[in-house]
């Protein structure tokens, strides 16, 4: 396993991490979720990734619980959850960025998680009804209070963060360390143009989701129609309708044909796609199925393979390279 800084810490994350959105309390069974994390802690993983929303508490449910059957040591994983969406109803204060919600949704990702502290705490979107200070004054009184020990933005604007950052620094508190963007072959305005001046400036360091779009980037569509998958789990039409799209289905064929004449499998290359990029810490990895995981674990070892030319080939597939400021 490769170990990235993220971001200007000191904090060392594995290259590859692991996730546990749609998977663990849902889609599949706890002994499988139990499966799943050996695997991927064998192999040299270091992260875990939760969040209070997905499936509502219950994924945090059961990564707590096998987390607290190993005999694991503390030091060597990261756990991470995300403030915004909530877990329970929908009354007001049960979601947003608050300070009330932060705290409240700190104290039970702990709880659900059978840990002291959350290594990495995540606003999991911006509240446009919450100002930014009250939000960094909540994450920094949370470090000190050694509840969190980093925290970080998902699907932020750059704005935002800057705002963050600058009221942060004002005031001699603690901000934002990292972002979660969705970055894989086809989403990658934010973390090629919209960020650039983040890494440069305050060497925020990110772990990258959907780094296979949702598994349409592992090839399984291409030629075949699955349905044993995400996609089609009751309520998840929008991801599918947004998975399954004319133009991205054309590409992910010319994808899975270079991937063949390269003698890679087509989810390993779409990995290594990510890690070439040396913005991303983590590419976090889901998977349902073991041999999925098995695969994805190996993505490391193709990047060597993604040579100038190579990057050249797939991005005269992909076409969407986004255009930088010429100043
Ligand atoms: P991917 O885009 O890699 O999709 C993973 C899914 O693709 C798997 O569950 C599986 O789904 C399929 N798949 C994976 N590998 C293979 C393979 N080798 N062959 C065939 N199919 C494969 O990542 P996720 O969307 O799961 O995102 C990763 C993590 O990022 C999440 O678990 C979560 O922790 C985080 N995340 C964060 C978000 C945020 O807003 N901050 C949003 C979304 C995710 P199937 O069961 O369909 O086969």
């Amino acid at each position: 396993m490769e170990y990235r800084r993220l971001g200007k810490s000191g904090l060392q994350v594995s290259a590859l991490s692991f996730g546990t959105w749609l998977t663990f309390g849902k889609q599949i069974d706890d002994k499988t979720a139990d499966k799943l994390l050996s695997i991927a802690y064998d192999a040299g993983v270091n992260f875990f990734d939760g969040a209070e929303i997905y499936a509502r508490g219950k994924a945090e449910e059961v990564l707590g619980k096998i987390l607290k059957s190993k005999d694991w040591s503390r030091s060597s994983y990261i756990v991470s959850s995300k403030v915004f969406f909530g877990w329970e109803k929908d009354l007001p204060n049960q979601r947003g960025l608050s300070r009330k919600h932060i705290f409240e949704a700190c104290e039970a990702a702990i709880k659900r998680l059978h840990v002291d502290y959350l290594d990495l705490f995540f606003c999991h979107r911006p509240d446009k009804n919450t100002p930014i200070e009250e939000t960094v004054e909540a994450m920094n009184t949370l470090i000190q209070q050694g509840k969190i020990l980093y925290w970080g933005t998902s699907e932020w604007s750059g704005v935002e963060i800057a705002i963050a950052h600058y009221y942060a620094a004002k005031n001699g508190l603690i901000g934002p360390l990292m972002e979660q963007p969705q970055y894989n072959m086809f989403e990658r305005e934010k973390m090629e143009k919209e960020y650039r001046m983040l890494f440069r400036e305050f060497g925020m360091g990110t772990t990258i989701w959907s780094p296979l779009a949702s598994g349409l980037l592992s090839g399984k569509y291409n030629n075949a129609d699955p349905k044993d998958t995400r996609l089609f789990i009751e309520g998840m039409d929008w991801l599918k309708n947004r998975t399954l799209a004319k133009d991205r289905i054309e590409k992910a064929k010319r994808l899975g044909q270079f991937a063949d004449k390269l003698g890679v499998p087509m989810a390993q290359l779409g990995l290594a796609w990510c890690l070439k990029n040396p913005n991303v810490s983590t590419v976090i990895l889901g998977a349902s199925k073991v041999d999925q995981l098995k695969q994805n674990l190996g993505a490391l070892e193709i990047v060597p393979k993604l040579t100038d030319k190579v990057m050249n080939s797939i991005e005269n597939i992909l076409r969407n390279k986004p255009v930088q400021p010429e100043y």
